[in-house]
């Protein structure tokens, strides 16, 4: 799942799914789906390669069916079987690669591939004690799934250390940032940079004001306005949309939505470079919960972002889930 090859670079969910679906079949190789599934406990970082790609059976060669058929046919069969077992190849590379990363980077334990994301992403209705109606964005701080997966949000952009774009990309775990232009403004190379690699950029406003204290029009024009700089600085127009410190009101709402914002993620916990906070008394993540960090360092947090993403990616896979991509399910 390389994440190279700009705006776009990873193929669509159904592609994927079916290219790993294709390859399994034909070659009996995992896609790095499904260890997040209730299969099994996380591996360790000892385990050998065989079950850290979480297939256990070595490749084989190809028998696609169609042998019997003759000429055109069965040249087709054949170049088919090749693409998928150069496919295969490729993930099994990347997979090493990964493995790699995670003894590089001091990782306790290797990470859980998430499950394929769903064909259609799940019909969401804000959280029980948040505001709901018609035409308003969703306030949701988990997504309705049942798949072991967890997200991770970024917020704010202050910190812009280059050793968290090549942890992450390192190890492939997916991650998206929400942005507030006056502490992103100075470097917005380094953003462009993680979108490269495949990170969606959201909206935290302007200027990062408790957003209930301004009028309608002033909101509007904190998040209106940051739409527009992120779509000139990045070249995408965000659909998600955080208020700063989770503050907010229905004309927060009802502006994000005449800005193109279809909905308001909030988060379940939030990480930091030396310690977890749950937002349940239970201290355990459900499937969907979405965690929140902040582009800190050192100064402010006694950590850097890699201590953090250590900690975050510990405290996920202890618990036998996977960190997958926010925007595949919203
Ligand atoms: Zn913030």
């Amino acid at each position: 799942m390389g994440r190279t090859g700009g705006i776009s670079p990873r193929p669509g969910r159904h592609v994927r799914r079916a290219l790993c679906v294709s390859v399994a079949a034909f070659l009996a190789v995992s896609c790095g789906y499904g260890a997040a599934r209730d299969d099994g406990p996380p591996g360790a970082l000892d385990e050998p390669l065989s079950d850290a790609t979480g297939g256990g059976a070595p490749a084989r060669a190809a028998e696609p069916p169609g042998l019997a058929l003759g000429g055109p046919q069965r040249a087709q069969t054949e170049r088919a079987a090749a693409a998928l077992a150069a496919h295969a190849e490729r993930l099994r590379q990347a997979e090493r690669r990964r493995v790699a990363a995670v003894r590089n980077w001091r990782v306790e334990r290797l990470p859980l591939r998430p499950p394929p994301p769903p064909d259609k992403k799940p019909k969401l209705v804000s959280d029980s004690g948040h505001t709901a109606g018609d035409g308003l964005p969703p306030v949701i701080t988990r997504v309705p799934t049942k798949d072991r997966v967890v997200f991770l949000t970024i917020d704010d952009g202050y910190e812009k250390d280059p050793a968290l774009l090549r942890m992450l990309r390192d190890l492939d775990i997916p991650y998206s940032a929400f942005l507030a232009d006056y502490v992103a403004n100075d470097n917005y190379d380094y953003f462009r940079e993680m979108h490269r690699d495949g990170v969606a950029i959201h909206n935290h406003t302007l200027n990062h004001k408790e957003l209930p204290r301004l009028s309608y029009e002033a909101q509007r024009k904190e998040i209106c306005g940051q739409q527009e700089v992120l779509r000139e600085e990045i070249g995408t127009t965000p659909h998600l949309f955080r208020p700063p410190y989770g503050a907010y009101n229905r004309d927060t709402l009802r502006a994000a939505a005449t800005c193109g914002i279809t909905a308001v993620p909030l988060w379940a916990e939030e990480a930091w470079a030396k310690r977890f906070d749950w937002g349940r008394g239970d201290r355990v993540f459900h499937p969907g919960d979405i965690i929140l960090t902040h582009f800190r360092g050192k100064a402010e947090w006694g950590g850097t972002m890699p201590d953090m993403v250590r900690r975050t990616l510990k405290t996920v896979t202890d618990q036998g889930f996977a960190i997958a991509r926010l925007e595949d399910y919203i």
